[in-house]
């Protein structure tokens, strides 16, 4: 189990979470509306004190391996960089059914959104597919749109999985450190659709982090929303060396192969990508 007793508590949770949404807007990666976050808790969690409206709801597929568990979940049309000022009244708490099947939706009395996020599919399928796979008791997922990694994925050629990942780790050392499955690109997908959720779903298996082509990002941590965070900013900065050397008509040299050979040798990091 990836968390250990004593567990974060309800208001940690949702300060975490607020504080994430302001780091995420702060690299330019959620303007508007754009972007959710959802964090699966394991662990028998009190939140009729802090969310008393209660509702029936259906879920948009089954969901066993979250059975009787809950979920905090951002709600649609809410803007990542708000959630900090009141972040009860900008997320809801999901609390799945025994079979799986439905859920209770406890909400806040002063809400400010109408439905659960538009790619509540994708986090919902996400989640469920790493607990069944993992057992882990905490899964947090935050989906972004960082803007020189999505345009990256407009231009045809990185849209290879393994070219993108050599361009996005030769700029830093700590890059493939921190993600030694580099990330997983994934075709465009029409926003908030099977295939998309799918496509999520198998990417996440295999990397900390896909990239969904001309659209964004997802990422997941089973320690801390502020680690999947930290993520979608380790990612985003190597996407801008990149775009800057692109425009500087690539003189840069990046670090050479035999350099982060030394690096995953001194990290001792378990890396097919060097
Ligand atoms: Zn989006």
């Amino acid at each position: 189990m990836p968390l250990d007793e004593p567990y974060p508590e309800l208001e940690e949770l949702l300060a975490a979470i607020g504080e994430v949404g302001q780091r995420v807007s702060n690299i330019d990666a959620s303007e508007g509306a754009a972007g959710n976050i959802s964090v699966y808790i394991g662990w028998p969690l009190e939140v009729r004190r802090r969310f008393p409206v209660v509702e029936q709801m259906a879920l948009p597929q089954r969901a066993p391996a979250l059975a009787r568990k809950t979920l905090i979940v951002g709600g649609s049309g809410r803007r990542l960089r708000d959630i900090h000022k009141d972040p009860a009244a900008n997320v809801g708490a999901v609390v799945i059914d025994d079979e799986g099947q439905a859920a209770r939706l406890h909400t806040a009395p002063r809400r400010l959104f109408e439905h659960l996020t538009s790619e509540f599919n994708s986090h919902l399928a996400v989640h469920n597919d790493q607990v069944a796979q993992t057992g882990t008791n905490f899964h947090a997922l935050i989906h972004a749109q960082p803007p020189h990694l999505t345009y990256l994925s407009h231009i045809p050629a990185y849209r290879d999985q393994s070219l993108m990942n050599q361009r996005l780790l030769r700029w830093e050392p700590e890059t493939v450190v921190n993600l030694p499955e580099g990330i997983g690109v994934l075709p465009f997908q029409l926003p908030g659709s099977p295939v998309l959720m799918d496509a999520t779903v198998a990417g996440l298996r295999e990397h900390r982090v896909v990239l969904w082509s001309k659209h964004g990002v997802m990422a997941r941590s089973d320690m801390s929303v502020t680690r999947a965070a930290d993520r979608i900013e380790y990612v985003e900065t190597a996407a801008r060396y990149e775009y800057m050397d692109l425009v500087t008509h690539s003189q840069a040299e990046g670090l050479t192969r035999d350099e982060l050979h030394t690096v995953v040798e001194a990290f001792d990091v378990k890396t097919n990508l060097v």
